[in-house]
C-alpha cells in the first residue's frame, strides 16, 4: 500500500463521504487531514483520479474544504430528517454543474476523463455529483451518521436489516468497542 494512504481514511465506498472523511473525528478532537494544497493533490491521487496537470492552489483548498462541509452539512440533515439549507444546496448544484468530466470506458474500467484545464473544478464536479446521487436517490434513506459519538462520518447502510451503525467496523466500531469496554471496567 501507498504510505501516503495512512494519513487518510479510505475505507468508505461512496466517494463524497470518503470526501467528508478527510476532517477526522470531526465532533471529537477534529484532525484536519486537507492541511495543505499538496495533502488535496495526493487525496485525488490515491482516490484514482491520477495526478493533477497544474500545481493546486489555496484556493483550491478552500473551495476543497467548503464543498466537504456542504457535503457533510446535507448528509447530516438527510441522515438525521433535518431540513436542508437551500444555500448548501444551491452550492452543491454549482459544484456539480461547474465540472466538465466524463465517465470513459478504459480497458474495460469506468475511468473519469478530466480536461485538464478544468482538470480541479471537474474533479470537484464530480464529487458533488456523487453526493447528488447519493442523497438524492434510492439510498437517500439509507444514509447514516456513525454511532461513535466523536466521528459524526457519514456512511451508506447497505446491510438487510438497515441497522448498521458505524461509519466502519474496523475503525470506529473497534474503537466504539474498547471505549464501551473501558468504561465497563471503570
Ligand atoms: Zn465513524
Amino acid at each position: 500500500m501507498d504510505r501516503r494512504a495512512s494519513q487518510f481514511r479510505l475505507d468508505n465506498p461512496v466517494l463524497a463521504f470518503r470526501f467528508t472523511a478527510t476532517l477526522v473525528d470531526r465532533s471529537g478532537e477534529a484532525v484536519e487531514r486537507l492541511a495543505t494544497p499538496s495533502s488535496l493533490a495526493t487525496w485525488f491521487e490515491l482516490n484514482g483520479f491520477g495526478t493533477p496537470p497544474r500545481e493546486l492552489t489555496e484556493g483550491d483548498l478552500l473551495r476543497a474544504r467548503e464543498l466537504r462541509e456542504v457535503i457533510h452539512r446535507i448528509g447530516t440533515a438527510t441522515a438525521t430528517g433535518g431540513e436542508l439549507d437551500p444555500a448548501d444546496v444551491e452550492r452543491l448544484n454549482e459544484f456539480s454543474v461547474g465540472g466538465a468530466g466524463h465517465l470513459t470506458l478504459e480497458h474495460g474500467r469506468a475511468t473519469w476523463c478530466l480536461p485538464p484545464r478544468r482538470w480541479v473544478d471537474s474533479l470537484f464536479g464530480v464529487i458533488a455529483d456523487d453526493a447528488v446521487r447519493v442523497l438524492g436517490g434510492q439510498s437517500r434513506t439509507r444514509v447514516r451518521v456513525c454511532a461513535r459519538p466523536e466521528c459524526h462520518g457519514l456512511f451508506v447502510d447497505t446491510s438487510r436489516a438497515g441497522t448498521r451503525r458505524w461509519c466502519s467496523m474496523n475503525y470506529c466500531g473497534n474503537r466504539q468497542k474498547k471505549q464501551n469496554l473501558r468504561a465497563s471496567a471503570r
